[in-house]
């Protein structure tokens, strides 16, 4: 690994914790969010128990896909095995987020899928927000659950069941774009259905929707953003 690249993921990633704040996806230290080092089998990581305004880019550690701290001043997030997990499984995966956000937590709470009813939500998700396996936290069983599940689904969301939401992207803005976005649509499905039953949108104009955003959407030729 080349020091300026992971310096630069130390910023990109304390940063980007900031945006878990402004879109009230976390409280008190909960939520972390992680980005590999390319090239390597490390990732930086979030700190365990470090409060939201001390999440500084020294502040950030690098550890390895066990959970095993490599650099860094503090001990690593008690999700970071996890995290580890998936970068191991997923090779296309580049940034990792959990949070337990408060809509799309509820959901898991009642280990029900957030069907596809919103157009945003076939864009970022093409389907259901699926709900992952209940699994306590220590083992491989969360990490597992995760990759499981995801790899069943487009969708770059898994609710985990009775716990909370993970996400995952090419880099970690990607992945915290999910979990804004993840977050979003579980408010607005809930308020939906508490009015009424909200309507499916067919599956072809699921694929229609996902297709065009995930291909054309955007600007054109636009470099990729940490
Ligand atoms: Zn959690």
């Amino acid at each position: 690994m080349t020091e300026a690249t992971v310096q630069q993921l130390r910023e990109t990633v304390a940063a980007l914790h900031t945006e878990l704040v402004r879109y009230r996806l976390v409280a008190w230290t909960s939520g972390n969010i992680s980005a590999r080092v390319p090239g390597t089998s490390l990732m930086v990581i979030k700190p365990s128990g470090v409060g939201y305004s001390e999440l500084t880019p020294t502040a950030m550690v690098v550890c390895d896909f066990d959970g095993e701290l490599v650099e860094g001043d503090f001990a690593p997030s008690s999700d970071a095995a996890t995290h580890g997990y998936v970068y191991r499984a997923m090779a296309h995966v580049g940034g990792v987020v959990h949070t337990h956000s408060t809509y799309a937590t509820a959901w898991s709470a009642r280990a029900e899928p957030i069907p596809c009813v919103l157009t945003a939500q076939a864009d970022e998700f093409g389907g259901e927000i699926p709900v992952g396996p209940f699994a306590l936290i220590g083992g491989e069983a969360i990490g597992k659950g995760i990759v499981d599940t995801l790899s069943q689904h487009r969708s770059p969301a898994v609710l985990m069941r009775n716990h909370g939401v993970f996400t995952i992207g090419r880099d970690a803005r990607a992945a915290v774009k999910a979990a804004v976005m993840c977050e979003d649509v579980a408010r607005t499905v809930h308020l939906a259905r508490a009015l009424g039953e909200p309507v499916a949108i067919d599956p072809s104009d699921v694929d229609a929707l996902y297709e065009r955003y995930q291909n054309v959407y955007g600007q054109p030729a636009a470099p990729p953003r940490q």
